[in-house]
């Protein structure tokens, strides 16, 4: 353990030792460095929508503004959307939700660090996705959790490798993490390993955080599967979402937790004393993006998938280059084993010298080795520029 991370002084606690930058954020920064050296860079390192959000929404936030809502506000949201998330989320999934279960944050990632927190003793053990979110680990470490990464697999359409997630569970495993559909790989998990996972689950009395914001960035119409929909599930599920993917709201900062009562009423106390409540005018935008036309996200969702099916094409006509079909949210994760480089340093030569930032597979677990991440949320013309010069670079190889 390196000790020295605090630097000169009083010693920093043990619990933030292991933390390390998410690797999008690191790479957006050195590609900013080299564009502000003259370079020109192609980003596809960052995991947001480019699209602005609908006028409706710009609207109903201005107003809100203009009309001085932007006070303090109830710790776990408005009830006005805590009512609307509960009817929205509890239809697209078929279950049914009391605005109590809702606990608005600024973002989805509170809410799931906030429920770790109050589901994990030191010591007990999370399952969680690898290649997965690197938010995961780090939460799962601040709370005292035992991490055990879980491998997903190509093979698998990048769900889990059911027979690792197996050997995986013990009597102290407490809580499992999904995520679907997934950063970094664009996989969905089907329904049969939900009830797989979901049996485990009740068989262990385990909890489940089920990171759903993409679930509306399918590209196999509706929404992906939900655990939380499964008989004996929503007692001991956490689904979180948010307006960040879906609606293009990322800067707004506005994301949801749905959990049972119970808990809930905790993790508000957790949400009160850490920010004391999510900003208000932000919160009247996010009533008219669930109650306005669901049109544009539709639009929105068939743009994704006209680029998916580009970069596709596009990295599958690369030698040495295979690229899965991603079934959901924005991302391609090729495999690259076959150019035989590590993909942390394939990752910098390419941002190096082609010009174009994208993510190594390791920055989301060591099974992300052989593989890379590319964001396709960008323009056509980006992605088709990016596309050249990758292929130049391997080609050069
Ligand atoms: N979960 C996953 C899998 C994500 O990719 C992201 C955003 N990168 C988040 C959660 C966090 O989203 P938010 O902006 O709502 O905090």
């Amino acid at each position: 353990m390196d000790l020295s991370v605090g630097g000169p002084g009083p010693r920093l606690a043990q619990r933030v030792h292991h933390l390390r930058a998410e690797g999008a954020y690191s790479v957006l920064a050195r590609a900013q460095a080299l564009e502000a050296e003259g370079r020109d860079i192609i980003h596809l390192e960052v995991g947001e929508p480019d699209f602005l959000a609908s006028e409706e929404i710009l609207d109903a936030g201005v107003e809100a503004l203009r009309a001085g809502k932007a006070r303090y506000n109830p710790p776990a949201g408005l009830a006005a959307l805590r009512h609307a998330i509960a009817e929205f989320a509890g239809r697209q999934r078929g279950i049914d939700l009391h605005p109590s279960q809702v606990l608005v944050s600024p973002g989805a990632k509170p809410n799931m660090f906030f429920a770790t927190l109050a589901l994990i003793e030191p010591g007990d053990e999370v399952l969680y996705p690898d290649p997965g979110f690197p938010t995961y680990a780090a939460m799962i470490g601040v709370a005292g959790g035992r991490g055990v990464p879980v491998p997903v697999i190509e093979a698998r359409g990048f769900s889990f490798d059911l027979e690792a997630f197996d050997r995986a569970l013990s009597r102290r495993t407490r809580l499992i993490i999904l995520n679907s559909p997934a950063n970094p790989t664009g996989g969905v998990i089907p329904a049969e390993d939900l009830e797989h996972i979901a049996a485990a689950a009740r068989r262990l009395d385990a909890w489940v955080i089920s990171d759903e914001i993409y679930t509306r960035i399918t590209f196999a119409g509706g929404i992906a599967p939900s655990i939380a929909s499964l008989p004996g599930m929503q007692e001991r599920t956490v689904i979180v979402d948010g307006f960040s993917k879906t609606y293009a709201m990322s800067g707004w900062r506005l994301g949801y937790g749905i959990m049972p009562e119970p808990l809930a009423r905790q993790v508000e106390l957790l949400l009160t004393h850490a920010y004391g409540c999510t900003a208000e005018f932000t919160q009247w935008a996010a009533v008219e993006a669930l109650r306005g036309s669901q049109d544009w996200v539709a639009a929105m969702v068939a743009e994704y998938r006209r680029r998916r099916d580009r970069v596709v094409a596009g990295l599958n006509a690369i030698p040495g280059i295979s690229c899965r079909e991603p079934q959901g949210a924005f991302y391609a994760f090729p495999n690259v084993t076959a150019l035989g480089e590590s993909v942390d340093l394939l990752a910098d030569r390419i941002l190096r010298e082609a010009g174009v930032a994208l993510l190594p597979g390791t920055a989301f677990g060591q099974y992300g080795e052989g593989y890379l991440r590319l964001s396709y949320a960008t323009s056509m013309e980006n992605l088709e520029d990016a596309l050249e010069r990758v292929e130049a670079f391997v080609r050069s190889l």
